[in-house]
């Protein structure tokens, strides 16, 4: 989980209150600012990793949206009412005994990653594998644990002895019989409301995995299954990263509606800006750098279509969304819009629930594109070109604060002779466990890329070159000790690091260059060590 309780606390207050404004009144605009609140809700606990209550919250969502048309044409009848109510204060009981059941631990986590020092873990958390086979995942208990996750295995029959702060609960359905498999899924999502619910071993069809997934499971891996693609999955829910919020730029010229568009999408969680003038549009995307455009179709002196071709004359933006909102329905000009790379068409009046869901998911494939821009795919580190820019913009940074600044070559060592033996799978293993293995061990404000094919360069911010030495030498220690148990081999890799310390009128280009050199004397000397470039070299 990701948000403080206390920011869980208030959306679930928030939410209480939205829908007692509404009870009061009856009205069709407090019906919408609720259904609003409420796919918000559902949102905001899917998002911040709290899958079982965002379970029963995205079912009300479901069913608050299925009354929105009959309330619009007329009050819902008191019954339904009544139900709806009940439903609202079952979800924010659910809520405040979360908060309660959670605010120390919580807590003190906060304080733990505040106060992590440069070598120390950056996330410590707890997975459970539920098997009546534990020896089939003793090489994946023992893998995590080099990245900071500590593994249990029970037995199906021994649920009571879950821990319950456990990020992620494996439920293997070998073994226990289909029923039993299913019935304990359905009991740990209503036990487990911030754990992801993973089911293992499950035949590859249809219905065997859309019943898992209709039971409660987050996500299902085939019998078949490779354990390292299994492993990639942990790793990966057990991250911290954090999202930032969408930024949505509006283009309106009403203040009326461009207020009430704001609204609705800081209720789903999105910053925005709004400019009235098309003369302003250029100046607010490079200051606010937003996900996407929203596009009034009528402004003053010109339409949406000719502000976005004007958008479109500048290759940063592009492939920057642009969704249309007009009053109008008028088809050609639909085309016109789409045709000139504008991605949808809203008409206005606009329901908030659909604006919300629309906006998210263009952000979402744009994010998503942007990504495999500035990232490696395979480790999902910075890419080649994206790292290297980085080690500029910390050099400036260093200059203009004062601080020291050291940056790294890492490569694995002999590692041909892992490809040959044990093929190419298994070698894209090592690289993406090395890649976990440094995401967790450097600090946030670090910068870690791939920067060749079995070679990284990490840059320390104020980071001295004894203590750089200390944090790489360490990894290279844990690294060493992490026993790869792939595809039936067994083995250890090492790595060789070569570190530079920047020192003033150094370029981003020669202190990579230093790095390199310090990283060849290291191999020179033997492999599986860490060598400080020579100060004159
Ligand atoms: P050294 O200790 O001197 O570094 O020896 P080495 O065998 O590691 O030598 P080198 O760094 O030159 O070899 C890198 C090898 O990594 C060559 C290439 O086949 C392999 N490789 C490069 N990219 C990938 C990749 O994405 N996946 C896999 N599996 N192998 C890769
Ligand atoms: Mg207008
Ligand atoms: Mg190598
Ligand atoms: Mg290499």
């Amino acid at each position: 989980m990701t948000c403080s309780p206390a920011e869980l606390k208030k959306k679930g207050d928030d939410f209480r209150l939205k829908w007692e404004a509404f009870d009061s009144r009856a009205d069709f605009d407090g019906f919408v600012e609720f259904a609003v609140m409420a796919s918000s809700v559902s949102e905001f606990l899917g998002a911040h990793g709290l899958p079982g209550l965002h379970a029963s919250a995205h079912a009300l969502e479901k069913e608050v949206l299925s009354l929105f048309d009959a309330c619009s044409q007329q009050e819902l009848a008191p019954a339904t009412r009544a139900q709806l109510g009940a439903q609202v204060y079952a979800l924010c009981a659910s809520l405040r005994a979360f908060v309660q059941g959670n605010t120390a631990s919580i807590a003190e986590r906060r304080v733990a990653s505040a106060q992590a020092l440069i070598a120390e873990l950056r996330v410590h958390k707890k997975i459970c594998f539920l098997t009546e086979t534990p020896h089939a995942w003793s090489d994946l208990t023992q893998q995590v644990a080099y990245f900071g996750i500590q593994a249990q295995t029970l037995s199906l029959k021994n649920l009571d002895a879950l821990d319950p702060s456990v990020s992620i609960v494996l439920v293997d359905s070998q073994g226990c019989g289909a029923g039993v498999f299913l019935a304990t899924v359905q009991a740990l999502r209503k036990r487990f409301a911030h754990s992801q619910l993973i089911g293992l071993n499950l035949t590859d069809d249809f219905d065997t995995f859309n019943r898992a997934l209709g039971a409660g499971c987050d996500f299902c891996f085939a019998a078949s299954t490779a354990h390292f693609s299994i492993m990639g999955t942990i790793v990966k829910w057990c991250g911290n990263e954090e999202e930032p919020a969408y930024r949505v730029l509006v283009v309106e010229d009403s203040k009326t509606a461009s207020a009430s568009i704001r609204r609705t999408l800081s209720e789903g969680g999105m910053e925005s800006v709004a400019v009235s003038q098309p003369q302003e549009v250029l100046g607010s995307l490079q200051a606010f750098d937003p996900d996407m455009i929203l596009m009034d179709m009528y402004l003053a002196g010109c339409t949406g279509l000719e502000v976005t071709r004007v958008i479109r004359q500048h290759a940063e933006f592009l492939s920057i969304p642009v969704v249309y909102l007009s009053a109008d329905t008028n088809v050609a000009l639909q085309v016109d819009a789409l045709r000139l790379g504008g991605d949808h068409f809203l008409t206005k009046p606009f329901n908030p629930v659909v604006l919300n869901a629309v906006v998210k998911s263009k952000i979402e494939r744009y994010r998503a594109l942007r990504r495999s821009m500035f990232f490696d795919s395979l480790t999902g580190l910075l890419n080649h070109t994206t790292c290297k820019q980085r080690v500029s913009l910390a050099i400036a940074a260093a200059q203009a604060q004062g601080q020291a600044l050291c940056v790294a070559m890492l490569d694995i060592d002999h590692f041909k002779q892992v490809n040959d033996s044990y093929g190419h799978a298994v070698g894209d293993h090592v690289i993406r466990s090395m890649a976990w293995l440094l995401k967790q061990r450097l600090r946030k404000t670090d910068e870690v890329g791939r920067y060749g094919g079995e070679e990284f360069l990490v840059v320390l911010s104020s980071s001295s070159a004894a203590q750089a030495q200390q944090l790489l030498d360490a990894i290279r220690v844990d690294f060493s000790m992490i026993r790869q148990t792939q595809l039936g081999a067994s083995f250890s890799c090492t790595f060789s690091a070569g570190i530079a310390q920047w020192t003033p009128a150094l370029s981003a280009e020669e202190l990579v260059k230093q790095a390199d050199a310090a990283l060849y004397q290291a191999k020179r000397a033997g492999r599986n060590q860490v060598a400080l470039q020579h100060p004159h070299v």
